[in-house]
């Protein structure tokens, strides 16, 4: 496809479509197929499973796939924080170890950042990763990382240097979760899943050339990672997200209704899909006659639009080399501001069925396991009151926190720890 312009690159796609896609594929073959035409993740270069399109061109390939009716490509922590920080960082023998197996979705990934003592203040984390040879050698115990029971690989940061200030010690890893040494235990949540896990580290190994980015720069990975976790822009969210092991043998068919019937808080949070839920629930209580109602769901249209604005990330990226700026910690917080607004109009608009829990309550019960979720949206990929505090300081330059000047220049051993 050699078309630049949005609409002649949705013609080609929307041909290249009706001669390939079939819902009676295996879901492995069919990602294979996607991730060979570049149509997988459109805007990543080529040769990862991209074409290097831009913005606009995009949605234009994503707009033709869903006319099409041809589901989206894998998603979650592997192809919307791994990979893009792997492109960015990553040695040419790192990409092509990696990307190809995450863009046709074989490899699942998960993150493993915050630690019992180290959540909000993630650079005072304590796992540690001693050099051997030619490998590191880690321990430590990590937090609420989601997926990590299904996951192949890890993205890990710890600390390679305590006697350097907090930020300046720690070095990211690419870690083989499928070894001795790593004992993952699922937690249960609120909602009644368990998407989300506790990790021990007890002299797990990583090789030297699984280090991404420099010795004692793994904030700044890390911080390209966050971005990325930050900014509601994720190809294929829609159709494809949902936490739990994937078989890719079996049809595309056999898997989307699977997705549409067990989906849960998670993936009805990450992908959207909770928009047209909510309209169903509206409809159904016969709630869109009442203005005030169809004023809050005016707000709810216009907020979801907004956080899907790209002017701000384009800004944003421009700023910072290409990659997500501080700027989208603005469309973190509007999004979990969204959620709580779907959640309050939903339920007040069910009255007293909104009080109910489980299969048998209006929509299945989806609405009300999405609202559950809600709170995790303010907290996941770092707290409504973080993302504050880096709009201030680093958006808008304003001082930063009382003492914490101090902090970042003491050596992290010198540093007091609850
Ligand atoms: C659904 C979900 C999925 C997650 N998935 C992952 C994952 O895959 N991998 C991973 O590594 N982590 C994951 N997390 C963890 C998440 O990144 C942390 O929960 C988050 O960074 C907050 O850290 P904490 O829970 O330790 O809270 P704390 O840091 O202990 O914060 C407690 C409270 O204090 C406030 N606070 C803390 N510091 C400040 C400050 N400086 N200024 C103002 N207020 C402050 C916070 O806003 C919060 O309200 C996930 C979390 C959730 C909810």
């Amino acid at each position: 496809m050699q078309s630049t312009t949005p609409d002649a690159v949705k013609a080609d796609a929307a041909q290249w479509f009706e001669h390939h896609w079939d819902p009676e594929l295996p879901l492995g073959r069919w990602w294979q197929l996607l991730a060979d035409a570049g149509l997988a993740f459109p805007s990543w270069p080529q040769g990862f499973g991209g074409r290097g399109l831009s913005a606009s061109a995009t949605k234009a390939v994503i707009q033709a796939r869903r006319d099409a009716g041809a589901f989206g490509p894998p998603n979650g922590v592997a192809t919307f924080l791994a990979a893009p920080t792997i492109m960015h960082y990553g040695t040419q023998a790192q990409q092509a170890k990696y990307l190809p197996q995450i863009v046709n979705g074989q490899d699942l990934w998960c993150q493993l950042f915050s630690e019992p003592g180290a959540g909000s203040d993630m650079a005072g984390l304590a796992t540690r990763a001693i050099r051997d040879g030619d490998e590191w050698v880690v321990s430590g115990q990590k937090v609420w990382n989601s997926g990590a029971q299904w996951a192949k690989y890890g993205i890990l940061i710890a600390r390679t240097d305590p006697q350097q200030p907090k930020h300046r010690g720690i070095t990211y890893f690419l870690i083989d979760m499928e070894q001795e040494g790593v004992d993952v235990r699922p937690l249960r949540e609120m909602t009644g899943d368990a998407a989300f896990n506790e990790v021990f580290l007890n002299e797990a190994r990583v090789a030297e050339s699984d280090r991404l980015g420099d010795l004692g720069d793994g904030w700044r990975v890390a911080m390209t990672t966050l971005s990325h976790e930050r900014d509601p822009d994720n190809v294929g969210l829609g159709e494809t997200a949902a936490f739990g092991s994937v078989d890719l043998d079996v049809t595309v068919n056999d898997h989307r209704s699977a997705l549409s019937s067990k989906i849960d808080g998670f993936s009805l949070a990450l992908s959207g899909g909770i928009t047209k839920v909510l309209d169903d629930v509206t409809r159904q209580f016969d709630a869109l006659d009442d203005p005030i109602t169809r004023q809050r769901m005016a707000k709810i249209i216009e907020m979801r639009r907004t956080s899907t604005w790209s002017g701000m990330r384009t800004a944003a990226s421009a700023k910072s080399g290409g990659q997500p700026g501080p700027e989208v910690s603005t469309l973190k917080l509007l999004g979990s501001e969204l959620g709580r607004q779907i959640r309050d109009v939903g339920l007040e608009t069910m009255g007293p069925h909104g009080m109910l829990y489980g299969e048998d309550a209006p929509s299945g019960g989806l609405f009300h396991a999405y609202s559950m979720f809600t709170p995790a949206q303010s907290i996941a990929g770092g707290s409504d009151e973080v993302q504050r505090n880096i709009v201030g300081e680093r958006v808008h330059g304003l001082p930063r926190e009382p003492g914490e000047k101090e902090q970042r220049e003491l050596p992290w051993s010198e540093l007091p720890r609850s």
